[in-house]
């Protein structure tokens, strides 16, 4: 796999799966940074819970945080088995230990079981991933989004944000910190995805406000704001033509792989680079602004 950006995919093949979507399925199948992602002991030793780690942006960051030293455990839906046991293997190839929970984070008590056992297994935590996120792309109006969709969106991107948070911070200490996944939809919203960018938006404000309230604690609160990036969610709930030219409306012209994000996620969960980062959110859009 390249890191040459010029080699990137710039458009791909009509496709369509339903969600969660799985990455096999996909074509081509995403550059999670398998053959590319070097470590340099950035997270050595750290205990971390990435929700929705089995495939696309997820998979990328445990498998960069396992290079980086760090012991990743991650959550999946029980239907994403089989990306769930690729990312682990990715992640004890590493030498680290692995860890994977089926679960929806649709409940507080889902969230609460796997942080519990999250921080049993790791003997302990120090970074919290809130990757988990669901959309569908609409056609009708807001009159379309009916309330299970609409409990669907918000209980999965917001609701087990806030309660992995809590349950988290009865072992996250000084040093520990939250990451947050965004996205440029909380600034350039598609009118196709107004409830999905409404809970982005509102993440990027919980993270602020977050990092104001856990500082006196030492822990840090941060976000990533991706643009579009080729990993599942994308055919599961995009239109095929809209597969097809996917990224294209970005300054570089393509969408970014997941190895491409994960980067920004070690950055900061690095307690020594990330030091003095706190409350901000790291765009990484393939030029869209991020304000
Ligand atoms: P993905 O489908 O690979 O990962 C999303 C994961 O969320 C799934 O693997 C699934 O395990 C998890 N999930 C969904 N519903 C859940 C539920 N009810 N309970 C528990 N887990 C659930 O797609 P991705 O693009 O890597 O998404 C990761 C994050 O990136 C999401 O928060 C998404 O909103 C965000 N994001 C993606 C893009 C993009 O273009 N792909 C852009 C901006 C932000
Ligand atoms: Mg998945």
């Amino acid at each position: 796999m390249t890191t040459d950006q010029t080699a990137r995919p710039r458009e791909f093949p009509s496709q369509q799966q339903e969600p969660p979507g799985s990455t096999a399925a996909m074509t081509p199948v995403p550059d999670h940074g398998e053959s590319t992602y070097q470590g340099s002991g950035k997270l050595t030793g750290l205990r971390t819970l990435i929700t929705g780690g089995d495939s696309g942006i997820g998979r990328a960051v445990a498998l960069a945080f396992a290079r980086e030293g760090a012991d990743v455990a991650i959550t999946y839906l029980p239907e994403e088995q089989d990306d769930a046991d690729a990312t682990m293997e990715l992640v004890r190839s590493a030498g680290r230990a692995g860890f994977a929970y089926a679960a929806d984070l649709r409940s507080h008590e889902a969230c609460a079981d796997v942080v519990a056992r999250a921080a049993g297994e790791l003997g302990g935590l120090d970074v919290l991933v809130n990757n988990a996120g669901y959309q569908m792309a609409r056609e009708g109006g807001i009159e379309s989004i009916d309330p299970d969709r609409l409990d669907r969106v918000m209980k999965t991107n917001l609701y087990a944000l806030f309660w992995m948070t809590q349950e988290a911070l009865a072992h996250l200490k000084a040093g520990g910190c939250v990451v947050n996944c965004s996205s440029i939809q909380a600034y350039d919203p598609s009118v196709s995805l107004l409830d999905y960018a409404s809970t982005k938006a509102a993440i990027n404000n919980a993270t602020v406000n977050l990092a104001a309230e856990l500082g006196p604690r030492g822990i840090r609160v941060n976000a990533v704001a991706p643009g579009p990036i080729w990993t599942p969610l994308q055919p599961a709930t995009q239109p095929p033509e809209k597969v097809e030219t996917f990224g294209q409306d970005t300054p570089l012209g393509r969408a970014g792989q997941p190895a491409e994000v994960a980067p920004a996620f070690v950055f900061l969960a690095s307690p020594r680079d990330a030091s003095y980062v706190s409350g901000t959110v790291l765009g990484v859009t393939g030029g869209k602004p991020v304000f």
